[in-house]
């Protein structure tokens, strides 16, 4: 049977299947899992079919686990020495899109989905091969293979190699970067004993980076089909010095199969008429309204003073120096004055989750330190301040700003990568654009972005709140880059 027949979807329909790390709502850490979860809906709404393939950690919650059913299982060799290792399959569907769990205690079943450079390799190598095994496993067989950041870089090589004159060879792949600064680099040796791939890819134009080491998302750049990043601004970016992470030459080298295509976000998760985690809900029509009420409801929650005209100021974020939050930090104590409060929901690196909590005992019911991971309150904080801070030394997209903006909470962000893409500069004169930016990575220009914005709703109330009606009118959903997707799915299918 010639490789063509195996195209199912044929003319009718696109057949996608996605294969990442994380995906909202089994499992999620940052805005990877949000894209899993959203981008395939919006395929779906499209006309695509779509299956997800993600591990089955021991995390996941159990009434997920409860509602998947068990498919099948086989043994699959994958060390260089010809070790096997059981793959389990567990499924469920949730809105019509179907979701793999691969199954294999000795990788899944401790910890949370990263726990270390040194584990994790082995288990996404394993995971990557045994999400293609089982697609000629469940003889579903996608026109696209769309992989998802360092996790399943090396799908692209397995698909090119060993998975040649397989049926799911038939398949061309994307692999999209959410954050080249994570890339799965370890030594040569490792590398190859766990990927059992042929020694020839360990050279310089496939995984090697130096005499010693191997980058797994190397690989994967260069024998994917197409590359995909998550803003247009960003692909640009990464073919330069500061912000390639040591592969601007390779992305450069690359770069005709590169292209940028901004995230959106679900406008059903995050959507304030109908968000159940909101004291009170709202649309552009009684935003105003609502967000006193929910800007109250947040100061009780959080321990801050109660006053409706303070200007609230959220921060929801890992807590890296990606982040920016070394501005922050240096310009803490000049941006606070008596009308501000600051709101920062986040975990991640020590030295920021101290700082954060020593600035929340200096300035007792003027901020909050909330060192946790906590969706609702997340919804609550979106709805309840009247300005979100993401200042990024780097941001490959960022959704937080997208969201911000849903819930008429006006950004204050870097212009870089999609933050670059997503807000447009307040002007003062003309009352257009969407939020307070700037530009070089310098804390008084920090400094500087929040003390307009704070000038704007203090002093200028009736231009604050056109930003605010304005922001909640911006499409941030995912329909035209989904579009923009199905056009590329499609371009490849060719
Ligand atoms: P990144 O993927 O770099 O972490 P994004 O802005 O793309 O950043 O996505 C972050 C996502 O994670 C958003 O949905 C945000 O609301 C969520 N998030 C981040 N930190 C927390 C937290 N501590 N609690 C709840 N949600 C969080």
């Amino acid at each position: 049977m010639s490789n063509e027949n195996w195209f199912v979807g044929g003319e009718k329909g696109m057949k996608v299947a996605f294969i990442g790390s994380e995906c909202y709502p089994f499992i999620k850490t940052g805005g990877l899992g949000d894209v899993m979860y959203a981008l395939p809906r919006a395929l779906l709404r499209q006309g695509c079919e779509v299956r997800v393939f993600m591990p089955y950690y021991r995390c996941i919650p159990e009434k997920f686990k409860n509602q998947m059913t068990y498919i099948g299982s086989f043994m699959m060799n994958l060390t260089q020495d010809g070790r096997t290792f059981y793959v389990g399959i567990m499924e469920t569907e949730l809105d019509g899109v179907t979701y793999d769990f691969i199954d294999n205690q000795e990788f899944f079943d401790w910890g949370n989905p990263y726990t270390g450079l040194w584990e994790d390799i082995p288990k996404y190598c394993y995971f990557s091969k045994a999400s293609l095994a089982v697609l000629n496993y469940l003889n579903w067989i996608p026109n696209v293979i769309h992989c998802h950041d360092w996790q399943a870089a090396v799908v692209p090589v397995y698909l090119r190699t060993l998975f040649d004159g397989t049926p799911v060879g038939a398949a061309r792949s994307i692999l999209t970067i959410h954050n080249l600064r994570f890339q799965g680099i370890c030594s040569i040796d490792h590398l190859k004993y766990w990927t059992g791939l042929p020694d020839y890819l360990f050279d310089y134009p496939v995984f090697k980076v130096s005499e010693a080491e191997a980058n797994m998302f190397k690989g994967g750049l260069a024998y994917t089909d197409r590359i995909t990043t998550v803003s247009e601004t960003y692909a640009e970016e990464i073919q330069t010095d500061f912000y390639g992470e040591n592969l601007n030459g390779h992305l450069w080298y690359h770069r005709a199969k590169l292209k940028g295509i901004v995230n959106g976000i679900d406008i059903d998760i995050w959507n304030s008429r109908t968000d159940k985690l909101l004291p009170a809900v709202y649309s552009e029509k009684d935003v105003l309204e609502a967000k006193r009420k929910n800007k109250k409801a947040l100061q009780e929650r959080l321990g801050l003073e109660v006053d409706e005209d303070k200007f609230v100021i959220g921060l929801i974020s890992r807590l890296t120096d990606q982040k920016g939050l070394d501005l922050i930090n240096a310009i803490f104590t000049q941006m606070i004055d008596d009308r501000i409060q600051v709101v920062i929901l986040g975990t991640g690196d020590p030295r920021y989750e101290d700082a954060f909590r020593y600035y929340e005992s200096a300035y007792p019911g003027q901020v909050c330190a909330y060192i946790k991971y906590d969706e609702s309150l997340a919804h609550q904080i979106y709805a309840g301040s009247d300005a979100l801070l993401v200042p990024s030394l780097f941001e490959p997209c960022g959704l937080t700003q997208l969201i911000a903006m849903r819930y008429g909470t006006i950004p204050i962000v870097r212009e870089t990568g999609g933050l670059k893409d997503t807000v447009d500069p307040y002007n003062e004169y003309t009352g257009e654009g969407n939020g307070f930016t700037f530009d070089q990575y310098r804390a008084e220009l920090l400094l500087d972005a929040i003390k307009r914005a704070e000038q704007v709703y203090v002093e200028d109330r009736a231009s604050w709140d056109t930003l605010v009606t304005r922001d909640m009118e911006k499409d941030v959903s995912w329909e035209h880059s989904a579009d923009l997707y199905l056009k590329l799915y499609e371009e490849l299918k060719r």
